[in-house]
């Protein structure tokens, strides 16, 4: 007997098959020594034969049969046991390759990644470098062509990596993010341009030319990490770094990053606990009617006092909430404190309430603020949302619905920040809005540019066509506010009015307002 064939009988004993066969082997062995030592068989045939008459040979006859079926039964009951044997490994070693694979794309996935990191860190000193890739526009992709496009740019992808990498280095590791390992970290620099040049070409779907790209961030270990795991940190913080200054780029890592990305996650977890606490007020900017001077609304802007005195800006800590899915639970306790704030101003005076773009995604939204309004008490006719153009670029379908169920439960819909986005006109023809808001950007500029005053006057041209009212923003001067109300603009908003300002300084601000036009 071989090695291998020992070491298999040894397996097979110690398996629960191999238990019962060597308890029946025993038991048989131990029956036949006895029948053997008492000559059981020679004493049965005497008492058989002597008592022929009972036809107890017969009995013995069928036993022997039974006894055969049995050895039959049994063979084939191992046939079928082996074959499910089979079964199962196989269906072992495809759950196998599904925990560390990714299905879509056929590369290791970010357990794979995890292992192989793990494996590294055991090796301890051993070099390599870890790239790190994010796909350009990818989300466009999915959104504008459909997730058939999205699978294959991602396939595409995947093969155009493998062609320029070692079998066995490429990693799914999110979505649109792509690791790769390079055993030799002198190749990193020139390995990176050329994954990311080869993932700028083009790539065709269905007869359609699909434009894609890709931002690239390295590190190396131990030369800018200690651990694999830091490696793949701080290769993600130069990703990270490489996509905020443009597509197509490739950065390698530096200690600065991780300065910027610890105060980005400082920024994040003081964001969070500024939420719990309730710290992120709203405070109010008016907006005049222009022919009586009147304030009609206030538009709630969110204010952050980190310290006393220092305001985090919301362009920039509404984007980490909307990155670090917060941005729900801010919108909706911003929104609770307005309407609180909304029912100890007059009648007629509307809150004019901020809503984020990818807010309009999300299909129960039209019902909480509906919820938030009657738990405040405050009439829906008093509260207007204002969503700007990027909003209604992305899933039309949900968002038009929510439109409609805040035009059907009575809340009034303002188009922001109007001109600025790259569908105006056709956003203006397929959503029913009760206002547009002319951009800044327009008001503050159109004095010294006779461009940008025709394009305001176009504007509110276009608003008086199409009989929805407009609201000039970022008026700073007294010329602007002159020009504005000669075109015909019906709405005012911007520092020569006053600049947005807490709850409980609105009444005195009311009154300045008032005498700052009249
Ligand atoms: P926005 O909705 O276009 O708000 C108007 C911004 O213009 C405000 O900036 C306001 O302070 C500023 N502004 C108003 N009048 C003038 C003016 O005469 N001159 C100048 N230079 N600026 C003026 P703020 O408060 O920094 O808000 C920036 C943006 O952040 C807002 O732009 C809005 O998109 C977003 N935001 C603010 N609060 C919220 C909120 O509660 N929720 C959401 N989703 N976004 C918010
Ligand atoms: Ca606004
Ligand atoms: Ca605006």
């Amino acid at each position: 007997m071989t090695a291998a064939s020992t070491v298999c009988c040894m397996a097979f004993f110690r398996t629960r098959a191999g238990w019962q066969a060597s308890i029946i082997l025993f038991c048989g062995t131990a029956v036949l020594v006895f029948a053997h030592g008492t000559d059981a068989h020679e004493r049965i045939l005497i008492f058989l034969h002597r008592y022929e008459a009972f036809e107890l040979d017969e009995l013995l006859l069928a036993l022997d049969v039974v006894g055969l079926m049995s050895i039959v039964y049994a063979c084939l009951r191992l046939l079928d046991l082996r074959q499910e044997k089979r079964r199962r490994d196989h269906a072992e070693a495809r759950a196998d390759w599904m925990a560390r694979h990714d299905a879509l794309t056929g590369l290791y996935n970010r357990h794979a990644l995890s292992e192989r990191l793990e494996i590294l860190r055991q090796k301890r000193n051993q070099r390599f470098g870890i790239i790190l890739l994010d796909l350009d526009g990818f989300k466009k992709i999915n959104d504008a062509f459909g997730h058939a496009a999205g699978d294959c740019v991602l396939q595409e992808v995947a093969s155009r990596i493998t062609s320029l990498t070692a079998a066995g280095d490429t990693f799914r590791f999110g979505g649109d993010e792509f690791v790769v390992i390079i055993p030799e970290p002198s190749k990193l620099v020139e390995t990176a341009q050329q994954i990311v040049s080869a993932l700028c070409v083009p790539i065709a779907f269905n007869g359609i030319v699909l434009d894609i790209g890709a931002s690239a961030g390295f590190a190396e270990h131990p030369k800018n990490a200690p651990t694999p795991a830091e490696c793949l940190t701080n290769a993600d913080a130069a990703m990270y770094a490489a996509k905020a200054s443009g597509r197509g780029r490739v950065y390698a890592y530096d200690q600065s990053m991780q300065e910027r990305q610890f105060a980005k996650a400082r920024l994040e977890h003081s964001l969070r606990e500024a939420l719990r606490a309730g710290e992120i007020k709203p405070y109010y900017q008016p907006i005049l009617d222009l022919q009586t001077g009147a304030v009609m609304a206030f538009e709630a802007l969110a204010r952050w006092e980190q310290a006393p005195g220092k305001f985090v800006p919301p362009s920039e800590f509404i984007s980490i909430a909307e990155d670090m899915g917060l941005i729900v639970e801010l919108t909706d306790q911003l929104l609770r404190m307005a309407c609180r704030d909304a029912l100890h101003w007059p009648e007629h005076v509307i809150l004019s309430f901020n809503i984020s773009p990818t807010q309009l995604q999300e299909r129960g939204l039209g019902l909480r603020i509906l919820n938030i309004l009657m738990e405040a008490g405050l009439t829906p006719n008093r509260l207007e949302i204002e969503i700007t153009e990027t909003a209604l670029v992305h899933e039309l379908e949900t968002a038009a619905l929510i439109l409609n169920d805040l035009h059907e439960g009575g809340i009034r819909i303002a188009l922001d920040d109007f001109g600025t986005g790259y569908s105006s006109l056709a956003q203006l023809s397929n959503f029913q809005f009760d206002k547009i808001k002319i951009d800044r950007s327009f008001v503050s500029s159109f004095q010294d540019q006779e461009k940008q005053e025709k394009i305001v006057k176009a504007i509110v041209g276009l608003g008086i066509g199409l009989d929805v009212p407009t609201t000039a923003e970022g008026i700073e001067t007294p010329e602007q506010l002159r020009s504005l109300i000669e075109m015909g603009c019906r709405f005012g908003q911007g520092y020569l009015f006053g600049k947005a300002v807490p709850a409980h300084e609105i009444p005195e601000a009311v009154l300045q307002i008032r005498s700052a036009v009249v």
